[in-house]
């Protein structure tokens, strides 16, 4: 085995154990957070050595950069993440290319991605991405958009509406981001009990640098990059 497979071995255990013993504070079952690793800054290579550590959902931010690195398909239990802005332009490949698109931000977004699922006869698996923490330059949709964009996606017979996203603000201070964190939550649990018939299972929250503040807050998937690949 490589120094570097090894490393990446070691970073996935300890990103693992970090996940268990969060759950477990929280009285939660490890099982119940799925770990997406963000290769978005590593190569093929160093995906399927990850995979073969055994990861098998992979987060990607940028629809051209996935186009090339899954040319060559990855192994059929792999499920692919979008989580970086999606471009209009780009909706179809996006479609073709993951299996959940956490990005979902826009009523012209949720539009062209029926179109596209419509065009497929295939049901899209898709996020709202929230900007909770209401920072200018993030992305999401803001929380008084929700309502309308819930709506939206609802009435695309083509989408499929698993759950919201959202990212924290990057701060030195990991406990300031719980108030996003359980932001997102009460809008999920709020939302759920105003559509009757919605479930919403999935909230994506919590990165390498507040991910225990994230479950502690009913995270069900993490988003960990750099404390995977370095
Ligand atoms: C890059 C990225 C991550 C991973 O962040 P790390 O701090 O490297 O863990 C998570 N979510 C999104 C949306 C990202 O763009």
């Amino acid at each position: 085995m490589s120094e570097s497979t090894r490393g990446l071995m070691e970073r996935i255990d300890a990103v693992r154990a970090r996940i268990a013993q969060a759950a477990g504070l929280a009285g939660r079952q490890a099982s119940d957070v799925t770990l997406v690793s963000v290769s978005k800054t590593v190569d093929r290579a160093t995906m399927n050595a990850a995979y073969d550590a055994g990861l098998t959902s992979f987060g990607e931010n940028r629809v051209p950069d996935a186009r090339a690195k899954f040319a060559e398909p990855m192994p059929s239990d792999v499920r692919l993440h979008l989580i970086g802005q999606l471009q209009t332009n780009k909706a179809g490949h996006a479609v073709d290319l993951f299996d959940l698109i956490e990005s979902v931000d826009r009523a012209s977004l949720v539009a062209e991605l029926q179109k596209q699922g419509e065009r497929r006869d295939h049901s899209i698996a898709v996020l709202l991405q929230v900007n909770v923490a209401g920072e200018d330059q993030k992305a999401g949709c803001t929380v008084d958009e929700v309502d309308e964009l819930v709506a939206a996606i609802r009435r695309a017979a083509n989408l499929d509406l698993r759950g919201l996203m959202t990212i924290a603000p990057l701060v030195d201070e990991m406990e300031t981001t719980r108030p996003v964190f359980a932001g997102l939550r009460s809008l999920r649990d709020d939302l759920v009990t105003r559509y009757p018939g919605l479930t919403l299972p999935i909230l994506s929250m919590g990165m390498s640098n507040d991910l225990e503040i994230a479950i502690q807050e009913g995270a069900t998937h993490v988003r960990v990059g750099r404390a995977i690949f370095g």
